[in-house]
C-alpha cells in the first residue's frame, strides 16, 4: 500500500479532501501544510482547529528561506550573459505570472519531502471541474492521486460539507471564493478590493511590504500596491459623491 500524504492548503478543498478520507477510513501516512507566511490569521487557526479534530498532528513545511527574503533580500545575479554575477538587485519583488518564484520554491518543498517518503502519493484537494489543473509539472515528478475529481465533489460541495463539520475560517469565504496568500499578486482586482476594504491591517502590511521593494516592477499588471490603494480610495470617493441624476417625477393630473 502507498504512504499517502495529504497536501493540506487548510481551503475548502483540501479540508474536505482530508475528513472525506478519514471518513472512508483510508490510511494517511502523513498531513502537511506548507506555510509560506503569508497566510491570513483565520487560516492559521482554521488549520490547528483541524489538527485538533483530526488528532494527528499537522507537519508544517516552510520555504529554505522566507517569502520575505525573497521579495526584499535575494541578491539576484545574472547567471549568464556579458553581466553574468554582478548584482543586478536586491529582491526578486513581487512574484507575477512570468517569475514565481513562490511556487516554485512550495512545489520543491512538497517534492523534497514526499521523495524522502519511500512509495509515496500526494494526495491533492483539486475538485471536480479543476481537471485542467492536473497536468502539471510537479504531477509528473512525483506520484498524485486527486481524491475530490476521484469522488465527483465540485468546490460548493466541498465548502457545504466542511460548514457542516463546523469550520468557519472566521467567514474568509463570505468574502472570496479562493482563499490563498492574501497578498497573492495573481488575485483578482475584485478580491484587492475586498481585502483593502474588510482586512485593513493586512492592507497596510501590504503597503509596508510594497514600499521596501527595491526598483518595484510592480504588484498587479505593473500597478504597485501603493497605486491601487490610490486608485481604490479614488473610487470609493466617487462612489459617496452624491448622484447628479436628475429624477423626473410623472407629473400629477
Ligand atoms: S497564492 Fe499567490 S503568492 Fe501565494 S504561493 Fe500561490 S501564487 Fe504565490
Amino acid at each position: 500500500m502507498k504512504n499517502q500524504i495529504v497536501s493540506l492548503s487548510g481551503g475548502k478543498d483540501s479540508t474536505a479532501m482530508l475528513h472525506m478520507m478519514l471518513e472512508r477510513g483510508e490510511a494517511i501516512h502523513s498531513v502537511v501544510f506548507f506555510d509560506t507566511g503569508w497566510e491570513f490569521p483565520a487560516m492559521l487557526s482554521h488549520i490547528d482547529k483541524v489538527e485538533q479534530r483530526i488528532d494527528m498532528p499537522i507537519i508544517h513545511l516552510k520555504p529554505p528561506c522566507s517569502f520575505g527574503y525573497w521579495l526584499h533580500e535575494r541578491e539576484v545575479r545574472p547567471r549568464s550573459g556579458p553581466n553574468k554575477g554582478k548584482l543586478r538587485r536586491t529582491g526578486s519583488g513581487w512574484p507575477s505570472p512570468m517569475r514565481r518564484w513562490c511556487t516554485r520554491e512550495k512545489t520543491n518543498v512538497l517534492l523534497k519531502y514526499a521523495r524522502a517518503i519511500e512509495d509515496s502519493l500526494t494526495c491533492i484537494g483539486y475538485a471536480l471541474g479543476e481537471e485542467k489543473r492536473l497536468e502539471t509539472q510537479m504531477a509528473k515528478r512525483s506520484p498524485r492521486r486527486y481524491p475530490l475529481i476521484e469522488w465527483g465533489i465540485s468546490e460548493a460541495e466541498a465548502l457545504s460539507y466542511c460548514y457542516g463539520l463546523g469550520y468557519t475560517w472566521g467567514g474568509l469565504y463570505n468574502h472570496f471564493d479562493r482563499v490563498s496568500c492574501f497578498c497573492c499578486p495573481l488575485q483578482s482586482l475584485r478580491n484587492l478590493r475586498v481585502l483593502r476594504r474588510h482586512f485593513p491591517l493586512l492592507w497596510t502590511r501590504m503597503l509596508n511590504m510594497d514600499s521596501r521593494i527595491e526598483n518595484n516592477r510592480g504588484f498587479n499588471h505593473d500597478a504597485t500596491v501603493y497605486d491601487l490603494d490610490i486608485r481604490f480610495a479614488r473610487e470609493d470617493a466617487q462612489s459617496l459623491k452624491p448622484s447628479r441624476k436628475i429624477t423626473r417625477y410623472a407629473e400629477v393630473e
